[in-house]
């Protein structure tokens, strides 16, 4: 539970570690800011604004925040309590990862849901309405095990570097990508061409990362490896799927006739890819299912309405997660993938004394493997009792 100890927990982490500067957000000036209080869960104070980091830094250390944003929009009036008034003049492209939206295996072992009409319950993915009553209140718990994390780095890498960087251009200087402080990164482009586009441009870059209307008529015949975007990624992933295709696999998407035809078209259809000047077409049903399956693969599953909301507001960075105690951190490409909320993310180096309070799942937690059941004392290292105490799972004792 939030207790007294929790609460000075973040008031030193606010008071001493916390210093935001002028290279992590740009043009502070024009920027709304937002905060959830410490104090007060329930309220959202919206409409601040702060003329340069020390006001806003003052302004914090005096509220500290639970959970603390900012707008990734730029407004010529960021406190007008109207959205109108407040004059918009642009928004850095945001892409947000979150494991929530990616289905990932582990989550039968530690995601848990239940009907808030009839109480039914499951575990894993929640449906989107109960199976039993139709409801779609369903309370769920979500823990974020370490092989989901690997899940949304993979997400992040392969987002940065053949969409953001290939595709779209954009220099690796102006993306920042930061731990969101819970289930996933933020990743922020701060360009000036990506700056005026409106919510139906941010659209088409979701559609495209994404992969949606890739129109099948214009792959036939088959484009060539060597070509950009998702036609190439197309080509080579029609090709790798050819490659390790065996002459038993029994694949659902087709048909034993399908099959039949891949497996006997195999060696015209690897020599055309690799030579990339020999004309081949598919039949078209054939295709569909082949461009459908190289794009579930090779399209990044991103929240989109993280990416239209042209004013939107996101975690401030280096702020502290509400629901976790971890910290929005600021993540170096060159070592996202050996990348460890509970040591990277954490700024506490003690240990904690733990009361457990609720059942938690069996699960991965940094290098802690959690094995307790409610009523268990435990100590252990700082960020991972936090966690499970913002969780609600357990109540901190001492800091020690
Ligand atoms: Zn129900
Ligand atoms: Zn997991």
């Amino acid at each position: 539970m939030k207790n007294e100890i929790v609460r000075n927990i973040f008031k030193e982490y606010y008071e001493k570690y916390f210093n935001p500067k002028e290279n992590e957000v740009g043009n502070i000036k024009l920027r709304e800011f937002a905060l959830v209080p410490f104090d007060s869960p329930d309220t959202m104070i919206r409409h601040l604004s702060f003329p340069t980091f020390k006001d806003f830094k003052q302004y914090i250390v005096k509220n500290i925040p639970l959970h603390l944003y900012y707008s990734t929009a730029y407004y010529k009036v960021p406190e007008a309590r109207d959205m109108d008034e407040k004059g918009w003049l642009g928004a850095d492209l945001v892409f947000d990862i979150d494991v929530d939206h990616i289905p990932t295996e582990c989550k039968k072992e530690h995601d848990t849901w239940h009907c808030l009409d009839c109480g039914m319950h499951g575990k894993g993915m929640p449906p989107e309405r109960c199976p039993r009553c139709g409801s779609a209140r369903i309370d769920r718990e979500v823990w974020v095990c370490n092989k989901c994390l690997r899940v949304a780095i993979d997400e992040t890498m392969r987002l940065i570097e053949e969409f953001i960087c290939d595709d779209l251009g954009i220099k690796r200087n102006d993306i920042k990508v930061y731990f969101s402080g819970h289930r996933g990164f933020h990743i922020h482009v701060e360009d000036e061409r990506t700056k005026k586009l409106d919510q139906d441009a941010r659209r088409e870059i979701v559609d495209y990362i994404k992969g949606i209307g890739v129109k099948v008529e214009l792959l036939n015949p088959l484009p060539k490896m060597s070509e950009h975007g998702w036609r190439g990624t197309i080509a080579r992933g029609i090709y790798e799927f050819i490659l390790t295709l065996r002459d038993n696999e029994d694949l659902n998407a087709f048909t034993p006739r399908e099959m039949e035809h891949l497996i006997s078209k195999r060696n015209i259809l690897v020599k055309a890819l690799e030579e990339g000047s020999i004309e081949v077409k598919l039949p078209k049903s054939i295709l569909t299912k082949l461009v459908k399956e190289v794009i579930s693969k090779k399209s990044v599953n991103i929240d989109e309405r993280v990416t239209t909301d042209i004013k939107r507001l996101i975690r401030f960075p280096e702020s502290l997660h509400g629901k976790t105690g971890l910290k929005v951190t600021k993540v170096d490409l060159s070592t996202l993938t050996d990348f460890d909320p509970f040591s990277d993310a954490s700024w506490l180096t003690s240990s904690i004394k733990l009361k457990v309070t609720e059942s938690i799942p069996k699960i991965e937690l940094g290098n802690v493997k959690i094995d307790v059941t409610p009523g268990d004392i435990i100590v252990l290292p700082a960020s991972v009792a936090l966690y499970i105490a913002m969780k609600g799972k357990g109540e901190v004792i001492e800091v020690l």
